[in-house]
């Protein structure tokens, strides 16, 4: 079997943990043996299950550094999927690029970008040895124009928030400019971005 690797990028609420679990279910429903990584931000992460067609559960497995990946490995395994591959160390290159060149299927999903829209973590060198890459958008909770970023409305600066997304806004590139200043105007009463042409 021929190895690849294939990231899908793309900020938050823009489904890129979803588009991960079709892509791992369709894995599974071909027979492949397909394990399952998750960056653990603390170790009270719980392994969580991902339900699959035959309705078997799949299990998340969740770790604290690329090399964890490598001591989880199985023999049988086929396909590897790792999500929230942006909170992982830059060693996650070197085990994703090994795993590939032994014939296996490496699939991940994380953020392009953080909330200040510096490139995260390990994702551009991923982007790099990809041979397949899915950027995937939002949409604007201001404008409804296509979003790429994700915008911190609670003022704090850790690049790594551990906790809800719940002071997350997907924005697009006008509507970030708004900075702050939307972020207690419910969406439905922000000013429309949207170029308005003639009706
Ligand atoms: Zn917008």
């Amino acid at each position: 079997m021929k190895g690849s690797i294939e990231v899908i990028a793309g900020g938050m609420f823009s489904g890129k943990t979803e588009e991960l679990l079709r892509r791992v279910r369709r894995e599974v429903y071909a027979g492949k043996f397909v394990q399952l990584f998750k960056h653990a931000l603390d170790d009270r992460y719980a392994v969580e299950h991902v339900v699959t067609h035959d309705q078997t559960a799949l299990p998340c497995i969740p770790v604290q550094s690329s090399n964890d990946i490598l001591t989880h490995m199985r023999e049988e395994t086929r396909v590897v999927g790792v999500d929230e591959a942006n909170f992982f160390d830059e060693g996650l290159v070197d085990v994703v690029q090994a795993l590939a060149d032994r014939g296996l299927k490496v699939l991940l999903a994380g953020l392009d970008m953080d909330f200040r829209r510096v490139p995260f973590g390990p994702m551009p060198s991923l982007l790099a040895i990809a041979d397949d890459v899915t950027k995937i958008r939002a949409v604007c909770i201001t404008c409804g124009e296509m979003a790429n970023y994700s915008y911190r409305c609670d003022g704090s600066d850790d690049v790594v928030h551990v906790g809800s997304t719940d002071a997350y806004e997907a924005r697009c590139r006008s509507c970030y400019h708004m900075g702050t200043r939307i972020c207690a105007v419910p969406p439905e009463r922000r000013p429309s971005l949207t170029t308005s042409t003639s009706s």
